[in-house]
């Protein structure tokens, strides 16, 4: 039986890629009494959410807010735009965009899928060769998931706009931010999105229990014809409450203070400075990976995401083990393999309210579970991650 009560001191090092650390400030704001979800106090609360949230999607369109995880907001973004039978184009970048496409096949959807290999985001010829190949136009949306949280990899959304464009393909792009938003540079407007799908637990440093979409005009008016069945999901009603600050159900009033108090630290700090911190601290950790000489799942580093780091095990090592010694020995999660990938890769969550010195114990810990777990490697990854972060402040 493992001890489940003794006494671990020190803070947990939650560095799995999500849900990331809640800062003070934000478990602090959602320590407060909790208000009446009708008054003006709240309606006051509401709007303040909006327009932070607006500046963080880099949008001037309206951002729904769902008290969901981030599956309840792919789904609200499907059932929203589209019909049963639409045909919708969805590429293989990992385990997140699979669930996502199967959701799409539960929703009685027809999906165009392109195999990938777990390594590399989206690739812009096969989304040319599909755009190209569909004269009629029979594809109703493209879904991509910007920053693949099972592998690290990151698509070209604005690429991927680019080829929409130049085909003259009027599918609607539809796009998960869910381990990017807040943490890598994002753009909602200047990229012709129609819907992005985000929630609360990773780049905006809450709990879970908040999804959402961004929308476009276009999707908008896509949802007066779309055809799937919708209640819960429906943005009409949301859109109509939240003029005046309200939602059509009882919403979780205290996960909204929260969210009030992150975005506040995140525009404070200001989003270019966030994505440059995101960016440092990737770098710090693929310059570890590299000199231990272990491998990335994702081997191209210009396409990988900023918010966390999947490393593939030697043959014959086990990433699980590996993650169950160093949570024993150092009290510290790092994110599992997913699906195809269990059991050969374990990543590395640096996302949210990270800084210089978390990043340098979370290393600390991963290069001597690596030590402890007998898997061959250099020990040289921590030193050369804190050169990179000490000449680099
Ligand atoms: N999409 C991506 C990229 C994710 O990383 C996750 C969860 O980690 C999801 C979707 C699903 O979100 P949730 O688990 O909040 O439903």
């Amino acid at each position: 039986m493992p001890d489940l009560i003794s006494r671990k001191p020190g803070r947990h090092f939650l560095q799995i890629p999500g849900p990331s650390n809640v800062p003070d400030r934000v478990l602090r704001a959602m320590a407060g009494p909790t208000i009446d979800h009708r008054s003006r106090e709240f309606a006051q609360l509401t709007a303040q959410i909006l327009e932070k949230i607006g500046r963080v999607f880099q949008t001037a369109e309206p951002v729904l807010l769902f008290p969901s995880s981030g599956t309840g907001a792919w789904e609200a973004a499907l059932v929203n735009t589209l019909s049963p039978g639409d045909r919708v184009l969805a590429f293989e970048t990992g385990h997140f965009a699979a669930l996502w496409r199967n959701i799409a096949l539960r929703l009685g959807l027809e999906v165009e899928w392109v195999e990938g290999d777990w390594r590399r985001g989206v690739d812009l010829s096969m989304v040319k060769a599909k755009l190209a190949e569909d004269r009629d136009h029979t594809l109703q949306a493209v879904l991509v998931v910007h920053s693949e949280t099972s592998t690290g990899a990151l698509s070209d959304v604005a690429g991927v706009r680019g080829v929409l464009d130049k085909t003259g393909h009027p599918a609607l792009l539809l796009v998960d931010t869910i381990s990017s938003l807040a943490s890598v540079d994002y753009r909602h407007d200047e990229w012709g999105v129609d819907v992005t799908v985000c929630c609360s637990q990773k780049g905006l440093m809450l709990p879970p229990g908040l999804g959402m979409n961004a929308i476009s005009q276009k999707a908008l008016k896509a949802s007066d014809s779309a055809g799937l069945p919708r209640s819960y999901w429906d943005w009409g009603p949301v859109l109509k409450m939240n003029q005046r600050g309200f939602f059509p159900y009882t919403p979780p009033t205290n996960l909204l203070f929260g969210m009030d108090e992150a975005l506040g630290m995140i525009l404070e700090e200001g989003l270019e400075k966030v994505f440059a911190r995101h960016r440092r601290l990737a770098e710090a950790t693929r310059i570890a990976v590299r000199a231990w000489e272990l491998e990335m799942c994702c081997p191209d580093p210009s396409g990988c995401t900023d918010s966390l780091t999947a490393v593939w095990m030697p043959d014959g090592h086990d990433a699980d083990e590996l993650r169950r010694l160093i949570l024993d020995r150092f009290n510290m999660s790092l994110g599992s393999g997913l699906g195809k990938v269990k059991g050969r890769v374990f990543r590395i969550g640096h996302l949210g309210d990270m800084n210089d010195l978390m990043l340098a114990g979370t290393l600390c810990g991963v290069e001597m579970g690596l030590g402890l777990a007998g898997v061959p490697h250099r020990k040289e990854g921590v030193t050369a991650a804190l050169d990179h972060l000490a000449s680099t402040a």
